[in-house]
C-alpha cells in the first residue's frame, strides 16, 4: 500500500551538508522539472516524487546523475513515509484534457494526495506548499480576481474535478495550518507556458504552437474572445521559491500568474506570425464551464513577495516556440530552458 523508504530521504537526522532535503510532488511534470532544476541549484537534496501520469522522465535527465537528486514512482493518493524539511505538492493533471480523462482520479489526487501531504508535513514538521489554481475563481464574476473573491465554480460540471479537488486542498491546508499548526504556503497559480510542456498538453498554447509549426488548422474554442492571462514558466518558479521563503504568517492564498490580459484569438493570431504558419483557423465548440476571462490581481504577491512577472508573452512565446521546434524535429533530454 505504501512505499518503502529509500536513500538518504529515509534519514530522520539533518541533511549531511546542512542543506534543506526538499521533496516535489509532481517532479517531473512541466513545473514541478523546472522546481527541482531550481531548488537542485540552490543546494538543496531533491525528493522528486510522480506517479508519471503526465510527467515525464525526459523532464528530468539532465538532473539524473546529480548526486542530490531522487526519483521516487509514487502515487500521492497513497501515504508515503520519508524524512522531509520541505514539501511542495505540484501532483495533478493541470490540462482539462487530462485531468477530465479520469475525473475521479483527479479528485484523489487532490484531496487524498492533500491529506497525505499533509500528514507527513504534521509528522515530519515540514513546510508545505500547496499549488491550487485559477481556476478555484471558476467562471469569475469579478475582474481581474483578488485573492479575497469566493469565486463561482460549478461542483457537478466536468471542470468540477479539478476546480472543487483543488478548493478542497485549500480547505484542507488551512484546516491543517490552524488544527496542528502545520507551516502552509498557498499559491493559486494562472495560466503558465512554457518549454518541457508536452506536445499532447492539449492546453491552448501548446496546442496553437504545435499546430503552427505543423502547418495544420488553429482550433480555437468559441469565438475566441475569451481571455487568459499567461505566465512564463520561470517567473511563476520566481514566484514559488518567494513565497516558501517568506516569514511564517504569509500563508496565502496567493495569486501568482502575468496579469498581461489576452483573447484566445489574439494569441492564435501571434503565434501564426511568429511561427510564419501557414496554418488557418478553425472555430470548435466551446468546452462545457469554459471560463470567459480570467486575469490575476496580483497586489498581494507585489506587496508581500516582492513578486510580478518579468517576461511577457511574445518574449516567452518565442522561447517556447524555439523549444517545439526542437522537441518537433525529434530532441529528447530536456535540458532546454
Ligand atoms: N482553447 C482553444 N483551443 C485549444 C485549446 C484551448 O481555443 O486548442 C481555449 C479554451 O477553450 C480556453 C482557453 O483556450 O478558453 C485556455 O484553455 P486551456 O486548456 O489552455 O486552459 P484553461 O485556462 O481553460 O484551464
Amino acid at each position: 500500500m505504501f512505499s518503502i523508504p529509500v536513500g538518504k530521504h529515509q534519514q530522520r537526522s539533518k541533511s549531511m551538508h546542512g542543506q534543506k532535503r526538499i521533496m516535489v510532488t509532481g517532479g517531473t511534470g512541466f513545473l514541478g522539472s523546472f522546481l527541482c532544476e531550481r531548488l537542485l541549484r540552490e543546494g538543496n537534496d531533491v525528493l522528486c516524487v510522480d506517479n508519471f501520469y503526465t510527467g515525464s522522465r525526459d523532464n528530468v535527465l539532465h538532473l539524473l546523475d546529480d548526486p542530490r537528486f531522487e526519483i521516487l514512482r509514487h502515487d500521492i493518493t497513497f501515504p508515503l513515509y520519508v524524512e522531509i524539511d520541505e514539501i511542495y505538492n505540484l501532483a495533478c493533471p493541470a490540462s482539462p484534457v487530462h485531468y477530465q480523462h479520469d475525473p475521479v482520479q483527479t479528485v484523489k489526487t487532490n484531496v487524498h494526495g492533500a491529506i497525505n501531504m499533509l500528514g507527513l508535513a504534521k509528522r515530519t514538521k515540514a513546510k508545505i506548499f500547496q499549488a491550487s489554481t485559477s481556476e478555484v475563481y471558476g467562471d469569475p464574476a469579478v475582474h481581474p480576481q483578488p485573492e479575497e473573491y469566493r469565486g463561482s465554480v460549478s461542483p457537478i460540471g466536468p471542470r468540477a474535478c479539478y476546480d472543487e479537488g483543488k478548493r478542497c486542498a485549500e480547505t484542507l491546508f488551512f484546516d491543517y495550518h490552524r488544527q496542528y499548526g502545520v507551516e502552509i504556503r498557498v499559491a493559486r497559480i494562472f495560466n503558465t507556458y512554457g518549454p518541457r510542456m508536452q506536445t499532447n498538453d492539449g492546453r491552448v498554447v501548446s496546442n496553437f504552437i504545435v499546430q503552427a509549426l505543423r502547418n495544420e488548422p488553429i482550433t480555437i474554442f468559441g469565438d475566441g474572445r475569451q481571455t487568459r492571462s499567461f505566465c512564463y514558466v520561470d517567473d511563476l518558479i520566481d514566484g514559488f521559491i518567494r513565497l516558501m521563503a517568506a516569514p511564517a504568517g504569509v500563508t496565502g492564498p496567493i495569486n501568482l500568474g502575468n496579469p498581461g490580459e489576452f483573447q484566445v484569438r489574439e494569441l492564435a493570431e501571434m503565434v501564426i506570425e511568429m511561427t510564419g504558419s501557414k496554418s488557418g483557423i478553425v472555430f470548435k465548440a466551446l468546452p462545457i464551464d469554459d471560463p470567459t476571462q480570467r486575469k490575476p490581481d496580483i497586489s498581494r504577491a507585489t506587496q508581500q513577495l516582492g513578486w510580478q512577472p518579468k517576461v511577457n508573452l511574445r518574449e516567452g512565446l518565442e522561447r517556447t516556440i524555439a523549444y517545439f521546434e526542437w522537441k518537433l524535429s525529434g530532441g529528447v533530454n530536456n535540458r532546454f530552458s
